[in-house]
């Protein structure tokens, strides 16, 4: 039986192991694996809530070993590191315990078909100091860190009875970076509902940088002025046209050697592949350092690697790269699974094609705006308030379709709404 990995559980390699789980595993088929470096999921657009703690992550995510179990393929909880693609195996770190005590040692797993699913993580050009000082919000482990830094510096602000404020910079005005900022301003208002009757939203000083003219540079330039108008609003410091030289304990420092002083630094900036991609000398890769891919979604050069998502370097006929989103990734997923089935039946393949239909930004719960592109023409709409939440909400939606089936599906999301109603609206602890 023919073996089929998926290395990478996030919004495109979930779906596509769910999809190839469904139609080729239940049936004895092919044998298909998922392999993530960690044991739960949780969509990666959301990770800026779990942040802030409007989302908990240990509730809402889903757990691969369970999901599996349903869904026809099987999990391998390991980080992949190497890959041999002349014996068709790759290699899974060793995973130590709490206690650093080996719980499973390094293995070696062997694929007929491999699909690589990585996803992204920020880039910091190697900007100095950022390492050291900032927090970042590429995983869920990073998020709750931030989290849980965030609530310590509530509970710290909320003893002091004196004017001092919690300075928050973060940098990189795209959606993660706007979208964080909003949410910090709603969830220091929650803090005050909470019992922390001296840390409010006024007490909680939120700088967004951006080195390019303005926020949201992937985005036509009404949503970004919506979205800047807005976060002004809140009282957040939107600071365009701002490069960041170096990230020091006190702050940042920019290009013309100001000093933005922060107690917190998130940078949200730039994406690229991890460099252990680069490293391995395999793959021809873009500026992003994402794997190169035939119009089939194979990596160039490879008949048996696919590749999907943030990981994907897919070239569209106007020169312009497929941009890293989830809608990308779970349209990437689908056509992967038709090509993987057709390519075990011996049927042609099908060539991807992005088709982009719009992109939203949500300021918690003050605004949502964004565009939506029309099926007929390419222009886009624009679009505001509680219809762009709903489209916003929708493609969060239709991941959880696509993961669970329609039944399961529609029963966790009423599941959510009830929890929404009944559950702190704050993670505190
Ligand atoms: C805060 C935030 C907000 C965003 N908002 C939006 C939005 O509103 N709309 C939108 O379209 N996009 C948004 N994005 C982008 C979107 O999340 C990504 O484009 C999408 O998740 C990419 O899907 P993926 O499957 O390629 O990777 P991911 O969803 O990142 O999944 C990658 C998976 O691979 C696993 N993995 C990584 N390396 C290894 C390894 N070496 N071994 C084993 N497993 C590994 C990870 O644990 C993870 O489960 C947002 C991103 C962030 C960070």
């Amino acid at each position: 039986m023919q073996h089929i990995v998926i290395v990478g559980g996030g919004a495109g390699g979930l779906e596509l192991a769910t999809k190839l789980g469904n139609k080729l595993g239940k049936k004895k088929i092919a044998k298909i694996t998922l392999v993530d470096k960690r044991t739960r999921h949780i969509w990666k657009p959301l990770l800026h809530e779990v942040a802030s703690g409007s989302l908990d992550s240990d509730m809402d995510s889903v757990i691969y070993s369970a999901h599996g179990a349903k869904q026809g393929y099987h999990f391998q909880h390991g980080e992949f590191t190497d890959l041999n693609a002349k014996e068709k195996t790759l290699t899974l770190a060793t995973i130590f315990d709490d206690q650093g005590e080996i719980l499973v040692p390094e293995r070696q797993l062997h694929y007929d078909t491999l699909v690589l699913a990585i996803g992204s993580v920020s880039n910091d050009f190697g900007t100095p100091g950022v390492s050291d000082h900032c927090y970042f919000l590429d995983s869920v482990p990073q998020a709750v860190r931030f989290h849980k830094a965030l609530i310590n510096s509530f509970v710290r602000i909320n003893q002091q009875d004196n004017d001092r404020t919690l300075n928050i910079a973060i940098v990189g005005g795209g959606a993660t970076g706007v979208e964080l900022s909003a949410e910090l301003h709603h969830v220091a208002t929650l803090a005050e509902r909470y019992g922390m009757s001296r840390m409010s939203s006024g007490k909680l000083k939120v700088h967004l940088l951006e080195a390019g003219k303005r926020i949201l540079p992937a985005l036509p330039e009404k949503i970004a002025n919506a979205a800047r108008q807005e976060l002004q609003s809140l009282g957040v410091e939107v600071l365009e046209n701002t490069k960041v030289k170096a990230a020091t304990k006190q702050g940042f420092e920019t290009s013309e050697s100001t000093l933005i002083e922060a107690d917190m630094m998130v940078w949200a900036a730039g994406v690229k592949v991890t460099d252990k991609i680069k490293e391995m000398g395999l793959f021809s890769v873009n500026r992003m350092q994402q794997i190169e891919v035939e119009p089939d979604l194979r990596a160039k050069g490879f008949e048996h690697i696919y590749v999907i998502g943030d990981s994907c370097g897919f070239e569209q006929k106007d020169g312009s790269w497929v941009p890293p989103r989830a809608q990308s990734a779970h349209q990437m997923a689908s056509v992967a699974a038709t090509n993987i089935i057709n390519q075990i039946k011996g049927k042609a393949l099908k060539s991807f094609q992005y088709s982009d239909h719009g992109s939203l930004v949500n300021l918690s719960r003050y605004s949502t705006v964004g565009s939506l592109m029309g099926n007929l023409s390419r222009n886009s709409m624009f679009i505001e308030g509680r219809v762009a939440r709903f489209v916003y909400m929708s493609l969060y939606r239709m991941h959880q379709l696509a993961i669970h089936g329609w039944r399961k599906g529609l029963l966790l999301i009423l599941a959510e709404k009830i929890n929404h109603a009944v559950r702190p609206k704050l993670k505190l602890h």
